[in-house]
């Protein structure tokens, strides 16, 4: 079969838990395979991995420690290899890999360079992928394993990458599409590499990313992210019992969810699908017949209410200056000051001398480092007093016509009676209106608006 002669393609990603073990991998072979259209798979380290390679990276990590963490991730692999039908085609590249993970963890304790810390991060992905195609071979199918760094291009600050689209596009084209004729392509997610060919990662969670950034790149007409659970709900049905399954949903919608489901999935992860219209299927690997949930550019009906999700783990940076009265620039100032330490703001409110504002964390650095670096706070400190709150949860409640429909709040507040409202950001957008709350009262305030605005 020739990629002209396949009509539509489809780039497929599999998170941590659907890569976790050989099993988990098999019912993920067998959904690429039952779709021909499927021609690039993009997987997650296997699950676990990813956290103890970090912890290979912090500073505070004991050569004992290290030891234990090395062991772990490749017994965690070994599992994988030893249920392999045909191990040899493989082993000599995971012994590569784990051997490879050693010398980097050695070459840490001596240098705490970015670089390196991305190269050992990068390799729960290696491992993977290489695993991945060795499955989908045994079942009959023909794959490979992609070094996904011939054409993920980012720059280079290390931990938290920016992609280069254009040279991603171009790179994708020479060295990705013409593989894809007559095979399956496996590759990394969450890895990139920058101009001089340094290993790059795109922060944590970035698989989800580097699958919409490839079928971006490759005009694919669907990407796939299969997941541990069947789509988006209309609440984490750990949350509501009552939750139900959403079949499809706006892109606008999507954008203004802060979680999909009780599984994350940020909408700046899928922006390049967005970008170019490419519609997101999101759906359990562990039970692929009960389908799962299609974001799409236009869909069949637009209710008012649709979802409410949660964030958890949420900072209130509040900003309080006399400067503000009367004058202008603060907020250009106190801006700028957080695009200079790469702080993305989330939610934001203002009084006349206040500015509330939570940040988003996304992708925070794959190294681990929170977002509130010292040096930040001082530069915030220089012109107004900032003060941190921890422990919020941010309640989102999503849908269609939302500033625009008359008793929208009456129906939210009613049922938060006793809860205190933190703060509440509603009006920007139609698609939603996000309240922040206690973390510990976040369970019960999801139950009793999904009750209200769902059950009802
Ligand atoms: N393995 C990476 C992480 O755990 C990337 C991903 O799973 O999306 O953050
Ligand atoms: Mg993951």
């Amino acid at each position: 079969m020739s990629l002209e002669s396949v009509v539509s393609l489809n780039v497929a990603k599999f998170g941590g838990t659907s890569v976790a073990d050989y099993d988990a991998m098999q019912r993920c072979a067998d959904i690429i395979i039952a779709n021909p259209q499927t021609r690039v798979v993009v997987v997650s380290a296997s699950s676990g991995v990813t956290n103890q390679l970090v912890a290979l990276t912090q500073a505070e990590t004991s050569v004992e420690e290290s030891k234990a963490l090395i062991k772990k991730i490749a017994s965690i692999q070994y599992q994988i290899l030893d249920k392999l039908g045909n191990p040899s085609d493989v082993a000599a590249r995971i012994d590569h890999i784990l051997s490879h993970i050693s010398t980097l963890s050695e070459r840490l304790k001596l240098t705490r360079s970015k670089a390196v810390m991305d190269e050992l991060l990068s390799q729960g992905e290696m491992c993977s992928s290489v695993f991945f195609a060795a499955v989908l071979r045994e079942k009959g199918a023909s794959a490979s394993a992609f070094d996904v760094r011939q054409v993920l291009r980012t720059d280079s600050h290390h931990g938290r990458a920016e992609p280069q689209i254009e040279m991603i596009a171009e790179l994708a084209k020479q060295h990705l599409e013409p593989l894809l004729c007559d095979q399956v392509i496996v590759t990394q997610g969450f890895v990139g590499a920058d101009s001089e060919g340094n290993t790059t990662t795109l922060g944590r969670g970035g698989s989800d990313y580097s699958a919409a950034l490839l079928a971006e790149a490759l005009q694919a007409d669907a990407v796939e992210i299969w997941t541990d659970v069947a789509g988006i709900y209309t609440t984490d049905p750990r949350l509501a019992p009552n939750a139900r399954p959403i079949p499809e949903i706006s892109f606008n919608e999507a954008a203004e969810m802060a979680t999909f489901g009780a599984k994350v999935l940020h909408p700046a992860t899928i922006l390049p699908a967005v970008r170019q219209k490419i519609q997101v299927f999101v759906g359990s690997s562990w039970a692929p017949e009960q389908g799962g949930t299609w974001i799409r550019h236009q869909v069949k009906s637009e209710p008012v209410y649709r979802a409410v999700a949660v964030r958890r783990d949420q900072t209130l940076l509040n900003l309080h200056s006399l400067q503000m009265l009367h004058a202008q620039g603060f907020l250009a100032e106190t801006f700028a000051t957080l695009a200079k330490h790469k702080i993305s703001v989330d939610l934001i409110t203002t009084s006349e001398v206040n500015v509330a504002l939570t940040l988003d964390k996304t992708g925070s650095d794959s190294s681990g480092q929170g977002l509130l670096s010292e040096a930040l706070l001082q530069e915030l400190s220089q012109h107004c007093r900032v003060r941190v709150e921890e422990g919020l949860a941010l309640v989102a409640v999503i849908g269609n016509n939302i500033a625009s429909t008359a008793g929208v709040c009456r129906r939210v507040f009613e049922v938060l009676e006793t809860y205190n409202v933190r703060m509440i950001c509603q009006g920007a957008s139609p698609h939603n209106l996000c309240i922040l709350v206690d973390e510990a009262e976040a369970a019960n305030v999801i139950g009793a608006l999904h009750e209200n605005l769902f059950e009802a």
